[in-house]
């Protein structure tokens, strides 16, 4: 039997805070209803004490999006957890989420507080939310690069405080997979309350190891990740959803972890939030980009016609790639071309088929990238002018 890891997705929070990802109110509420399609188990719909348009959001996720668990932030600060309480308000199952930084250079530069200082704000926030919610999470910010030690007695204080959800920021992304992963055992085996708690990931991508991280969080009992479509996140990003909630999934049998996710919606997740803040990823982004279910050297095309999973790992059906979005391009072979044609529903005979693949090279040499059904469709239209397959 396969563990259960909980996906806490953070697009509207902190992936909304990457230049250039602003939503408005009625945005995220779309995202959110996606999020409930991918049946995430939490959502974090924002920061309510930040700006009216924040708390607005998140009451309005709050009061409409059933299913996942709503979690909204709050520093360690009163108006703060008093702003996610009222926000949460309609929600059936409400966490806030308290965080407060806990490393030294954090501690010595942005806070100007002793560790006695952190600590004591830390669990009286926790205590405080949890008055509040029933549900409460905490995370020292800046975890990765905090005294192991000091880490650990934080940690323990915020679950005898009430936090049933530990989370553990590598928050600007410094951390190493294995150095992350010992972290998260130690924390687990090695304190107080380590089993008596949900310990959570939330790693960034500045090393371009968030996924790494997270998965080394998760192997080392982690049991949540929080994660975002398309990556999406301050400065280089979160974690994946996409690319770890795969990874346990493709690898499931070696690891042994299962989510909830319903990977049918990755695909168009990825492409509302890129619609709704105008960018999307890269193209060569793992499961969502746009080539990342395509085959264009000719070698590969043909094996992967002949067995699909020669050049595969992962169906695009299962992450909700439409067939049509494997484009062909200068380095695909007749072979794949053919079989284009029939999935079109033509049927060409040698000569027509050899003048199609003619205009097709023409046309993709010109213009450097592949063609799309459409396009295909038209130069078969062009070169044939009758004769659909089973008419
Ligand atoms: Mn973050």
């Amino acid at each position: 039997m396969a563990e259960q890891v909980l996906i806490f997705d953070t697009t509207l929070r902190d992936g909304e805070q990457s230049p250039g990802a602003a939503m408005g109110v009625r945005e995220k509420l779309e995202i959110a209803k996606q999020l409930q399609r991918l049946q995430v188990d939490i959502i974090e719909a924002g920061f309510p004490v930040s700006s009216k348009e924040q708390f607005d959001a998140v009451r309005i996720v709050a009061d409409e999006v059933r299913g996942p668990v709503i979690a909204a932030l709050a520093r360690c600060v009163k108006q703060d957890v008093d702003a996610a309480a009222e926000a949460l308000k309609g929600a059936v199952r409400p966490r806030i989420h308290v965080f407060l930084a806990t490393s030294e250079i954090h501690r010595r530069y942005k806070l100007k507080k002793a560790k006695d200082e952190i600590l004591k704000a830390a669990v009286e926030m926790t205590a405080y939310a949890k008055t509040l919610c029933p549900d409460v999470e905490f995370s020292p910010e800046d975890a990765s690069r905090t005294e192991l030690d000091f880490l650990a007695e934080v940690f323990d204080a915020v679950v005898e405080a009430g936090a049933a959800t530990v989370n553990i920021p590598d928050t600007v992304g410094y951390a190493l997979p294995n150095e992350f992963g010992e972290v998260i055992r130690y924390l687990r085996n090695e304190t107080k309350h380590g089993k008596d708690v949900v310990i959570s990931v939330h790693c960034h991508n500045d090393l371009g190891l968030a996924v790494a991280n997270s998965l080394a969080g998760v192997m080392s009992g982690a049991r949540q990740v929080e994660c975002t479509v398309n990556g999406l996140g301050e400065r280089a990003g979160n974690c994946s959803l996409e690319e770890i909630v795969m990874v346990m999934k493709v690898r499931q049998a070696l690891l042994g972890f299962e989510t909830s996710i319903v990977t049918e919606q990755l695909y168009p997740a990825s492409m509302l939030l890129t619609e709704l803040i105008s960018f999307g990823p890269q193209p060569n982004k793992a499961i969502v980009g746009e080539n990342a279910f395509a085959h264009e050297a000719g070698i590969h095309q043909d094996g992967y016609l002949k067995e699909r999973t020669t050049y595969e790992i992962i169906d695009p059906r299962a992450v909700g790639v439409p067939e049509s979005r494997l484009v062909l391009g200068k380095h695909s072979g007749r072979h794949a071309l053919n079989q284009r044609c029939e999935d079109l529903g033509f049927r060409l005979s040698r000569e027509e088929l050899n003048e199609v693949y003619r205009q097709f090279t023409l046309a993709a040499d010109e213009r450097k990238k592949g063609l799309n059904n459409d396009e295909i469709l038209e130069l078969i239209r062009q070169v044939v002018k009758h004769q659909a397959v089973g008419s």
